[in-house]
């Protein structure tokens, strides 16, 4: 009975209140909107309400107090593994891949884009394992091999990679599948690269790729430069592997300079083995900049150099990039890449991603994928996440009550209640 009258009264008072939910006092981070300032941050029916200088509390069914905090969109992640569950061994398709949930909402991110673990034949299970029943958004690059990302003997067998029904099935799930990924191809041939780039065309999505072992019949010069199309995506930039850096001046390579001129994206991509300061430090130094920051989340990676998406977006700052630019290539540049510009911003309207970081300042050391160190003295925490306007992530409880403050029986908590205004 107490409990009802508690709800009764609640209410009422939710009656009067406009908003769900407000960020006070956080420093706003939108580089879509070019928002680099104090802003409140007004949440309602999951999605962005008001970001304005001062929001009264008092419209708001519940505050969080965010000063001395960054307020940004829900961080994307566009190359990640989460095709796990198939009980496949040594697969991107099975055990090397992570359940996303476990690994996204404690680092801010809200939308991830498994990068070619799924092809055309098992595209539909990797959905109704993954896509379907995440809270995470979880969209997909298509693997040009039909098996996706299954192991050498499926992703070196041409005869699988076929650009009709790869086309079909990204036009079927056009949204969810957001682009075309060539991995890890270790022939000569062109083949795989102009496969995919043409089933990404016909599909009207970009084309990632890892380009696999470095040939000398296929140089990196012309898939960037005669392969690509404007918007296409070229992941591993900082691995040295494939010519990325000039030998002369350790720089960037003329075919990353000449494919940045014509609109090609380069792409983190960090992974178990595509990151290195010894190219990272002098690319950054020489301007060369990542379009999108990304993990290559998957089994090896997150337990080595990598660690999780704001390790990798403390790497950036380390190098002397400027927060603002951190986010933005964590959050609206890779929403354009992937052609999902509904998301990585927070204008009014838009659904209600919402990140919120500590950054901390001391001695941190950061390593690449040989196990080289960088000292650094900055690092982003995440204090909390907020997918469609629910809170996903809550550090420190910023979002929640004091335990003395609630009613003496409280029960289960909720930062956004259920109850709607009346009508
Ligand atoms: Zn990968």
């Amino acid at each position: 009975m107490r409990f009802l009258v508690a709800l009764l009264f609640a209410g009422l008072a939710f009656a009067q209140a406009d908003y769900d939910l407000l960020l006070k006092g956080g420093w706003v981070i939108d580089p879509k909107n070019k928002l680099n300032a104090v802003r409140d941050v007004a949440i309602a029916g999951g999605k962005i309400a008001a970001v304005e200088a001062d929001i009264p509390a008092s419209r708001a069914r519940r505050v969080v107090d965010a000063r001395g905090l960054y307020v940004t969109p829900g961080v994307i992640d566009i190359h990640v593994h989460v095709y796990a569950g198939t009980g496949e061994r040594n697969s991107y398709a099975g055990d090397n891949s992570v359940y996303p949930d476990g690994f996204t909402f404690r680092v801010g991110v809200t939308t991830v884009a498994d990068a070619g673990g799924a092809g055309w034949r098992n595209f539909e299970d990797f959905k109704s394992r993954i896509i379907d029943r995440s809270q995470t958004r979880v969209l997909a690059f298509l693997n040009i091999v039909g098996h996706g990302m299954r192991g050498g003997r499926y992703e070196q067998d041409l005869s699988d990679m076929e650009v009709g029904p790869t086309v079909e099935t990204a036009k079927k799930y056009k949204g969810l599948i957001v682009g075309i990924k060539s991995a890890h191809y270790a022939g000569p041939e062109w083949a795989p690269f102009e496969r995919g780039e043409e089933a990404a065309r016909q599909a009207g999505i970009p084309f990632m790729v890892d380009f696999g072992s470095n040939r000398p019949e296929r140089p990196l010069y012309d898939l960037l430069n005669k392969v690509f199309r404007p918007g296409d995506i070229y992941t591993h930039m900082y691995s040295g592997l494939r010519g990325e850096q000039d030998p002369v001046t350790k720089g960037p390579s003329q075919a990353l300079i000449d494919g940045r001129k014509r609109g090609v994206l380069f792409d983190v991509g960090h992974g178990g083995g595509s990151f290195v300061w010894r190219l990272a430090v002098p690319l950054m130094k020489a301007g060369f900049a990542p379009d999108t920051i990304s993990t290559d989340l998957h089994i090896g990676s997150m337990n080595s150099g990598m660690k999780d998406m704001l390790n990798v977006m403390s790497k950036f700052l380390n190098l002397g990039m400027s927060l603002e630019d951190v986010i933005l290539r964590s959050t609206w540049n890779p929403a354009r890449a992937i052609q999902h510009e509904e998301l990585g911003h927070l204008t009014p309207g838009a659904v209600a991603d919402v990140a919120v970081f500590r950054l901390e300042k001391g001695q941190f050391g950061f390593l690449d994928s040989n196990n080289a160190r960088l000292r650094g003295t900055q690092k982003l925490t995440c204090e909390l996440t907020i997918k469609g306007g629910r809170p996903v992530w809550d550090l420190n409880g910023i979002a929640y009550e004091d335990w003395d403050k609630l009613p003496p029986d409280y029960g289960p908590q909720s930062a956004v209640p259920t109850q709607r205004k009346q009508p």
